[in-house]
C-alpha cells in the first residue's frame, strides 16, 4: 500500500534520512523502532507530507506523492495524504473547541460531510475509543490518555487506509498507556494498515506483524517480532536491544 524507495532527508548539513526503503503492505502493522535522533518521526512526517524528502520517492496505492525527489501536484498530493491518518505524541487537538467539535472539524471542511453524518461518525468511533460520554467536553477537562484516544477517533474520522502514530503514549503517565495501547490493538485487530513509531517494546512485539529498526537515518534491518527480538542480524539491533529492553 505504501512503497518508500530511497528517500533521502537533510536539514542543513545533517542527514537524517540517508537512502531509506521499505515497503508496508495493506493490512500490516508495523512498529518501528530506534534510539532517539534515528529519524523515525522525521520518516513518519516524510510519508504525510509534513516534510518534504530531498530524493527518492514515495508511492501510496499506485500514485507517487514524490518519484525521484520530484513532488506530484497540490491536489495529488492531498489526495494522497487525505487516506492517511497521523496522530502525534502531544495529540494535536484544539483546545477551544469540544470533543465532538474537534472530530468534526476535517470531516467537514475538507470531505464536505454534512452535520448528521458528522454527528453519527463522531458518536460511533466515540463509543469505540470508550468516550462517548465525552463528546462535549473541551481537551483541557481530558486525561492524556482521553486526549489520546480522541486524537485517534479524530484520524479516524477521515476514514483513512492507513495509521500513522508517532510515539502515541511516550508523553503519558504510565498508568494511561494501557488504555491508548488498547484502542491501537484494537484497530490491529480489525486489520488496520498501522506504522507505529514506539519505545513501547513488549507491545511491538505483540501487536507488529513486523519490525523495523531504524538507526542513525537507517533501515538497519526488520523483520517478524521474533526475528528482531530473538534472532537480530545485525549488531547494532542487538546492542540497541539489550539497552531498551
Ligand atoms: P526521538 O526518538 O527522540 O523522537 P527520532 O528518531 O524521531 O527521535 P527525528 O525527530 O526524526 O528522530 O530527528 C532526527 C534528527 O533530525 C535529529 O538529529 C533531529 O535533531 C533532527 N531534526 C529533526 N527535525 C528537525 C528540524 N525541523 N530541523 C533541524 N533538525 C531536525
Ligand atoms: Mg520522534
Amino acid at each position: 500500500i505504501i512503497e518508500v524507495m530511497q528517500m533521502k532527508k537533510s536539514f542543513g548539513s545533517l542527514d537524517v534520512l540517508k537512502d531509506v526503503s521499505f515497503d508496508i503492505q495493506k493490512n500490516e502493522v508495523i512498529a518501528v523502532i530506534g534510539p532517539s535522533g534515528s529519524g523515525k518521526s522525521t520518516m513518519l512526517r516524510s510519508l504525510v507530507h509534513l516534510e518534504e524528502v530531498n530524493g527518492g520517492s514515495i508511492k501510496v496505492q499506485d500514485q507517487y506523492l514524490v518519484k525521484d525527489g520530484a513532488y506530484s501536484s497540490q491536489s495529488q498530493i492531498k489526495a494522497i495524504t487525505s487516506r492517511m491518518g497521523m496522530v502525534f505524541q502531544h495529540f494535536n487537538l484544539f483546545p477551544h473547541l469540544t470533543v465532538q467539535e474537534n472530530l468534526g472539524l476535517a470531516p467537514k471542511y475538507v470531505k464536505k460531510q454534512t452535520k448528521e453524518e458528522v454527528r453519527k461518525n463522531g458518536a460511533a468511533l466515540l463509543q469505540k475509543v470508550g468516550l462517548l460520554d465525552k463528546a462535549d467536553v473541551y481537551p483541557g477537562n481530558l486525561s492524556g490518555g482521553q486526549k489520546q484516544r480522541v486524537a485517534i477517533a479524530r484520524a479516524l474520522m477521515m476514514n483513512p487506509d492507513i495509521m500513522l502514530f508517532d510515539e502515541p503514549t511516550s508523553a503519558l503517565d504510565p498508568e494511561l498507556t494501557g488504555e491508548v495501547l488498547a484502542v491501537i490493538k484494537q484497530l490491529a485487530e480489525e486489520h488496520m494498515t498501522m506504522v507505529i513509531v514506539t519505545h513501547e517494546m513488549s507491545f511491538a512485539k505483540e501487536v507488529a506483524d513486523r519490525i523495523i529498526f531504524m538507526d542513525n537515518g537507517q533501515v538497519v534491518e526488520s523483520g517478524t517480532p521474533d526475528q528482531i527480538f530473538n534472532q537480530p542480524k545485525m549488531e547494532r539491533t542487538r546492542e540497541f536491544l539489550n539497552r531498551a529492553t
